[in-house]
């Protein structure tokens, strides 16, 4: 594996410098070999021991320089000026057999110059938990950064309780945030925030416009939108959507109280300090808006020498995104319905919302629901499906929609296969995730192995798998979801 370490090549106040915590007994937990190859590190002959070593940072892969990055954002709302890597360090960067570069950056590998008071360490529950939504993540196709390896460190970390500690390594196309600009921008460091721009349209865009700010933000409006509708087409809910949590390159980044819901419910939050529903699953739209809106802020030196003129053309960027996201949401929540061709209908968005709503008062399964669709689909005239309570509400819903289905003239068997294709039986469930945590924390990592086998499938049946398939009993039902700390 060779390393090439773009932003270390930045100036200094970039990053700083850091070394691993050494750590008592460093045991691999997990390592994805599978991405690995694709990343063509060439780690296919360690050992375990050595992968271990690796991946907590005890033994440093050649070519790599760990740095912590520095970024600023606003949390809940509330602006910080300095947050960065506290309990992450980047090893460097590979760039992989089809010339994609990504980061490989380690979580919880010691205190970093960004630490505040924090111990830089991470629990095993986190780390159980982004390596499996993050690796669910992306077999359902939604762009997101990977898990690489989990390890155990062998020492205990203090939380509310005392717990096993262990180390994450994420692969990611880069660790720039919305709160990377936001950290320059506050310190009115114009040179700063230039590097930072052309670094990154370098990185990520590097077809820009003649107005590089201008066409940069453009870019990151496209990736997040899409990134944000097809979260909620697959019913998922991010959790702490603050700007430092909100990548340029439009990946789902930093999984902490995030979850994919059970019953549908719009106003669903699993965070327990999100007490006002900032984040809740229907807010994410405005949200994502206000967040593009601080990445604007950041960018107004940028765009035009005549403030006027910058905030002028910067403002005109913003007002496309509610229009973008919502054509965005409906498109995908069409094909979640089958309507895969033909002209947009006037009406598609009242039938999605006319489903949901049904959903919402019958309090159904998000993701069952929608799979479960398809069996309405057959040749007779009046189908029904027992599986669902058949109320007003529905029987309007199911003659609009079949009504809908027909004007598209498509043969039920393709519209069947397309629906599956993006309602998937199996999704990272809470109340599994928490199971597969508590096992880990003793030892066995039985459940955590078996989830990741059986998301890597996430649209195709699975025989003797419907413990994965099925939704929590009332008292295994997960409410809340905490911070990765
Ligand atoms: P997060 O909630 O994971 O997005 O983290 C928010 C900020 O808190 C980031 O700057 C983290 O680096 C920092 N942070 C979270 N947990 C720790 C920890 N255990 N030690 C040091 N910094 C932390
Ligand atoms: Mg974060």
């Amino acid at each position: 594996m060779t390393f090439d370490n773009t932003y270390h090549k930045l100036p200094d106040r970039f990053y700083k410098e850091v070394t691993a915590e050494r750590f008592s007994k460093p045991e691999l937990l997990a390592f994805n070999e599978n991405l690995s190859d694709d990343l063509g590190l060439n780690l296919g002959s360690q050992s375990d021991i050595e992968l271990a070593n690796f991946f907590s940072g005890q033994t440093l892969l050649k070519g790599s320089h760990p740095i912590a990055l520095p970024y600023a954002g606003h949390q809940f709302g509330h602006f910080v000026p300095q947050l960065g890597d506290g309990r992450a360090m980047l090893l460097g960067e590979i760039v992989n057999p089809d010339s994609k570069r990504f980061d490989i950056q380690l979580k919880g590998s010691g205190q970093t110059f960004f630490s505040r008071n924090g111990d830089g360490k991470s629990a095993i529950g986190p780390v159980i938990r982004e390596y499996i939504l993050s690796e669910a993540m992306y077999h359902l196709g939604v762009p997101t950064t990977r898990a690489l390896a989990a390890v155990a460190t062998g020492d205990l970390v203090y939380r509310e309780e005392t717990v096993p500690g262990a180390v994450f390594t994420r692969i990611a196309s880069s660790h720039i945030r919305i709160g990377t600009f936001q950290y320059f921008a506050a310190k009115d460091d114009l040179d700063g925030l230039k590097t930072l721009l052309d670094y990154s349209i370098q990185r990520h865009y590097p077809e820009s416009g003649t107005n590089p700010a201008i066409s940069f933000l453009q870019k990151v409006i496209q990736a997040q939108v899409s990134l944000v509708s097809n979260w909620m087409s697959l019913g998922f809910i991010h959790g702490v959507m603050n700007t430092d949590n909100m990548s340029i390159s439009g990946e789902t980044i930093d999984y902490g109280p995030c979850a994919f819901m059970d019953q549908f419910n719009a106003h669903q939050v699993y965070s327990f300090i999100d007490r006002d529903g900032r984040y809740s699953y229907m807010n994410q739209g405005p949200i994502l808006q206000w967040n593009l809106s601080r990445l604007a802020d950041c960018l107004i030196p940028l765009a035009h020498s005549d403030k006027k003129k910058a905030i002028e053309m910067l403002n005109s960027e913003l007002a496309t995104i509610s229009d973008l996201f919502r054509n965005e949401w409906i498109e995908r929540m069409k094909r979640k319905l089958g309507l895969v061709s033909g002209q947009a209908h006037e009406n598609d968005e009242k039938l999605i919302t006319s489903w949901l709503d049904y959903l919402e008062k019958e309090e159904l399964d998000f993701t069952l629901s929608f799979r479960k669709l398809e069996n309405l689909l057959v040749d007779n005239d009046n189908p029904s499906d027992s599986s669902f309570k058949q109320t007003t509400e529905f029987d309007t819903f199911k003659t609009a929609w079949t009504n809908r289905l027909k004007d598209q003239d498509l043969e039920l068997a393709i519209v069947k296969e397309k629906m599956n294709g993006v309602n998937p039986i199996y999704i990272p469930r809470n109340h599994q995730v928490e199971r597969a945590i508590q096992q880990a924390i003793v030892g066995d990592l039985s459940v955590f192995n078996e989830m990741n086998q059986v998301l890597k499938n996430p649209y195709v049946y699975q025989p003797n798998l419907d413990f994965y398939r099925v939704t929590p009993l009332p008292e295994e039902e997960v409410t809340t979801t905490f911070c990765g700390t």
